[in-house]
C-alpha cells in the first residue's frame, strides 16, 4: 500500500467511526455510554477534517492522533473564524467560502452554496467538558450533573456536511468497506488454516515454542516499541507476534503468527479495534 492509499484508508476509517458512533448515539443519546460514543465520533470527524485540509496537523508526537480538544485548537488557529464560537473549514481551499451551486440549471435563479464545514468550536468544547464530567462522575456516583443536549448533538451532526464524511458514510460505501475488510481477513484466515493443515500437528507444535519467542522479542531497556505475543485466531497458539498495535486502543496486534503464518494488517486491526470499542461502549450502557 503506498502512502496515498494508506492516507485514504485512514480517512475512510475515520469517516466510518464517525458514522457508526453517530448512528449508535442517535438511537439513544441518553443511554449510558453515549458520552463515549460522542467523544469517539467527534475525535474522528475532526481528525478527518483537519487531515483533509492541513495534512499532518491531525497527529502529534509519534504520529498519534490528537485529542478532540487539541484538534479544535488546530481548527481555530487555521480555519476562518465566522460568528463567535464558530470556525469555517473550507472544502476546496482554491475556492471562496460560497460557490455557485453545482445543481444550478439554466433559467434557475443563481444559488450559492457553502464551500465549508461549520465547526461550532464553543459548543463542542462545552460538550467535551460535559462528557468528561459524566465519565468521571460515573466512576464515583451515578448522577452526572449535566447531560449532552440537542445543541451538542447538532454541532456534531453538522460535521457530516464535510464531503469526505458525507461521501464515506453513504450507507453503500460503509457497507461495502466493512464487507471488504472482513472478507479480506476471512480469506487470510482461511489461507493460514490451509497452511496449518499442510504443516501438520507435529510441526505446528514444534514451532509453537512460546518461551523462545518471548526471549527473542523481550524488550531491551529503553525500547519504545514493545513487541507483544498474542493468541492467534487461526491456530490458537500464543505465537502471534505483534511489533505494533492499532492506533486507537493500542490493543489489537498488527503482525504475523510464527506457527500458521496468519497475517493481520493495520487496516484489519483498526477495524477490529473500532468494533471492540463500540461493543464496549454499548455494553457499558446496558
Ligand atoms: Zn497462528
Amino acid at each position: 500500500m503506498d502512502q496515498k492509499e494508506r492516507f485514504d484508508a485512514t480517512q475512510q476509517r475515520r469517516a466510518k467511526q464517525f458514522a457508526l458512533c453517530s448512528y449508535a448515539l442517535g438511537r439513544d443519546p441518553s443511554a449510558r455510554g453515549a458520552e463515549a460514543l460522542f467523544d469517539q465520533a467527534l475525535t474522528n470527524g475532526l481528525a478527518l477534517i483537519v487531515a483533509h485540509m492541513w495534512p499532518g496537523k491531525e497527529s502529534g508526537r509519534r504520529g498519534r492522533m490528537l485529542s478532540a480538544r487539541d484538534l479544535l485548537v488546530v481548527i481555530k488557529a487555521e480555519g476562518i473564524s465566522a460568528e463567535s464560537g464558530v470556525t469555517r473549514v473550507l472544502h476546496d481551499p482554491a475556492k471562496p467560502e460560497f460557490v455557485k451551486s453545482p445543481w444550478f440549471e439554466p433559467g434557475d435563479e443563481e444559488r450559492l452554496v457553502a464551500n465549508f464545514t461549520e465547526v461550532r468550536t464553543s459548543v463542542l468544547e462545552r460538550a467535551l467538558d460535559i462528557t468528561q464530567e459524566i465519565r468521571h462522575a460515573r466512576e464515583v456516583s451515578d448522577n452526572p450533573t449535566e447531560a449532552l443536549a440537542e445543541e451538542h448533538l447538532e454541532a456534531l451532526d453538522v460535521l457530516s456536511d464535510h464531503p469526505e464524511i458525507s461521501h464515506a458514510i453513504s450507507v453503500e460505501g460503509l457497507a461495502a468497506y466493512e464487507t471488504k475488510v472482513s472478507s479480506d481477513d476471512d480469506a487470510e484466515q482461511a489461507r493460514a488454516a490451509r497452511y496449518l493443515e499442510a504443516l501438520g500437528e507435529d510441526e505446528a507444535q514444534r514451532r509453537a515454542d512460546v518461551d523462545e519467542l518471548r526471549d527473542r522479542f523481550a524488550p531491551a531497556p529503553g525500547d519504545v516499541d514493545i513487541t507483544t505475543l498474542e493468541d492467534c485466531p487461526v491456530c490458537g497458539y500464543e505465537t502471534f507476534v505483534a511489533p505494533s498495535r492499532d492506533g486507537y486502543l493500542d490493543e489489537v496486534g498488527i503482525g504475523h503468527c510464527f506457527v500458521c503464518s496468519y497475517e493481520r494488517t493495520d487496516i484489519v486491526a483498526e477495524d477490529l479495534a473500532n468494533t471492540l470499542y463500540i461493543r464496549r461502549a454499548i455494553e457499558r450502557s446496558d
